[in-house]
C-alpha cells in the first residue's frame, strides 16, 4: 500500500513550500478554489467516506454540511491539542508536513465558506508551532493564503494559537472557550458548534490527520480514497504505538489490515521476548483488551474496535507486557485523568481522584474486600452522568481491567501485597 500521508516525508525539507509544491503541493487547493465550488467539494470528501480521525469518527463531510448558508462569519478550528497518553500522530504529521495541513486547512475553509481559521495547536509543542509559523509565513508570502488566492476573489487567513497545556481543550467546546482567552471549560450542547461556535458563529472543528486527508482526496477523488480501507473504514489511519516493541512510532495503515500486522511487522514485535499481556487500542480513553491471538488479529477499524468491544479512537497503541502489573499501569491512567479533570461537574471531579485513591489503595497492598465493588460502583456513579466525555473516558479502562483481570486484582487485596513488587514498576 502507498501511504498517502507519510508519502512524501522522507524528501528533505518538506517543510519548505517549494519542495512541497514540487510534489503537488497546493494543487488541490488551487483546483478548489478555481474550478469547484464549495459544496462540490464537501460532496466529493462526504463521497469519500472520510471519518474524523480524531477519535470520535464522525463522517467529515457530513459535519461540514451542518454549516447553515445564511450566517456569516463562520469559522474553522483545527483540533491540535493532541495530550492524550498513547497519541502523538498529529505532532508528526505537522512537524514532518506542514504545508499539507494547510492546505487542507485552506480547502476545507473554502468548503464551509469560512475566511479565518484556527489552527489550536498544543502549547508544549513548542517547536512545531514555530514549524507552522514559518510554513503559514511562506505560504502568506508566496500568495497561497491572502487576499485573492490564485485570483479566485477567494480570501482566507489562517491563525496557529498556543494552547496551555490542558487536555480538557482537546474537547471541541472546552477548545472554543480557550480560543476566546477564556478558562477551557466545556460548553453545555446544544447548541452545537455547527451552530453556535467560536464567537457565537457557525464553525466546525476537525482533527489534524482528518484535515491533512482532504487535499489529497480532492486531487485525487472520492472513489480513489475508497480504493483504501473497508466499506465502513475508508482510507488509512495513522497508527501510534508505544511500550516495549522494537519499533515504536507512527505508521499509517491501511484501514482492515490487522493489529497483528501493526505489532509484528511494522513495530517489529514485542521487545526482549516480552509477551503481550494487553493492549489499549484508541489512545488511555479507550478499554484495554487482553493479548489473546483473536485480539491480535482484530482488523484496524473503527467496526472492528466496537465489534471487539472497544473502540478504535485516534489508534493510539498502548502495549502492556506480561511482565508489568495491571494495576499500576490502570493507576497510571486514573491519575492522568483525576489530574486533567476540569471540576466543572461533580461526578467527575469527586469521581476521578477517588477512582485513582481507590486503585492505588489495592495497588500498594492495602486493598480491601470492598474496594472492587466500591471501583465499579463509582465507574456507575460517574459514567453517563459527567458534563463530557473526560468523566466517562476515565471509567472505560477500570471497567476493562477489572472485567479482563479480576484475578489479578483479587490477588493483590487477598496477598495485601503487588505480585510485581520486585520487579521494576515501569509502565509500558
Ligand atoms: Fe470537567 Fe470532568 Fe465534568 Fe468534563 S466530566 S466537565 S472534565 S469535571
Amino acid at each position: 500500500m502507498e501511504p498517502i500521508l507519510f508519502k512524501h516525508t522522507e524528501i528533505p525539507d518538506l517543510d519548505r513550500l517549494e519542495v512541497y509544491v514540487d510534489h503537488h503541493g497546493y494543487a488541490a487547493f488551487r483546483r478548489a478554489i478555481t474550478e469547484l465550488q464549495p459544496q462540490e467539494v464537501t460532496q466529493i470528501v462526504s463521497d469519500s467516506g472520510l471519518a474524523g480521525r480524531g477519535g470520535a469518527g464522525f463522517p467529515t463531510g457530513r459535519k461540514w454540511s451542518f454549516i447553515p448558508k445564511s450566517v456569516l462569519p463562520t469559522y474553522l478550528v483545527v483540533n491540535a491539542d493532541e495530550s492524550e497518553p498513547g497519541a502523538f500522530k498529529d505532532r508528526e504529521l505537522m512537524e514532518r508536513n506542514p504545508h499539507q495541513l494547510l492546505e487542507g486547512v485552506a480547502i476545507a475553509a473554502f468548503a464551509i465558506g469560512c475566511q479565518k481559521a484556527f489552527i489550536y495547536i498544543r502549547g508544549e509543542f513548542l517547536y512545531i508551532g514555530e514549524i507552522l509559523d514559518a510554513a503559514v509565513a511562506e505560504a502568506y508570502a508566496a500568495g497561497y493564503l491572502g487576499q485573492n488566492v490564485f485570483g479566485s476573489g477567494y480570501n482566507i487567513e489562517i491563525v496557529v494559537h498556543r494552547g496551555a497545556g490542558a487536555y480538557i481543550c482537546g474537547e471541541e467546546s472546552a477548545l472554543l472557550d480557550s480560543l476566546e482567552g477564556y478558562r477551557g471549560f466545556p460548553r453545555l450542547r446544544p447548541p452545537f458548534p455547527a451552530i453556535k461556535g467560536l464567537y457565537g458563529q457557525p464553525t466546525v472543528i476537525n482533527n489534524v490527520e482528518t484535515i491533512a486527508n482532504v487535499p489529497h482526496i480532492v486531487r485525487n477523488g472520492a472513489d480513489w480514497y475508497r480504493s483504501y480501507g473497508t466499506d465502513q473504514s475508508p482510507g488509512t489511519k495513522v497508527c501510534s504505538i508505544s511500550g516495549p516493541v522494537n519499533r515504536p512510532g507512527n505508521y499509517e495503515m491501511n484501514m482492515g489490515t490487522t493489529f497483528r500486522e501493526l505489532l509484528e511487522d511494522r513495530a517489529g514485535g514485542m521487545r526482549e521476548g516480552k509477551k503481550l499481556k494487553a493492549y489499549i487500542p484508541g489512545g488511555a480513553s479507550a478499554p484495554m483488551l487482553p493479548g489473546t491471538e483473536a485480539n491480535i488479529d482484530i482488523s484496524l477499524s473503527y467496526e472492528g474496535y466496537r465489534e471487539a468491544g472497544s473502540s478504535f479512537g485516534s489508534a493510539s497503541f498502548i502495549i502492556i507486557p506480561d511482565d508489568v502489573c495491571i494495576l499500576r499501569a490502570q493507576l497510571s491512567l486514573s491519575e492522568f485523568f483525576a489530574h486533567e479533570s476540569c471540576g466543572k461537574c461533580i461526578p467527575c471531579r469527586e469521581g476521578t481522584p477517588w477512582l485513582a485513591k481507590t486503585v492505588r489503595r489495592i495497588e500498594s497492598g492495602q486493598g480491601r474486600e470492598e474496594d472492587l465493588p466500591l471501583l465499579l460502583d463509582i465507574c456507575d456513579n460517574i459514567l453517563g452522568r459527567s458534563f463530557c466525555a473526560l468523566g466517562d473516558f476515565s471509567t472505560s479502562n477500570i471497567v476493562a481491567s477489572v472485567k479482563y483481570f479480576y484475578d489479578e486484582y483479587e490477588e493483590h487485596i487477598r496477598s495485601q501485597a503487588c505480585p510485581y513488587a520486585h520487579q521494576a514498576r515501569a509502565v509500558a
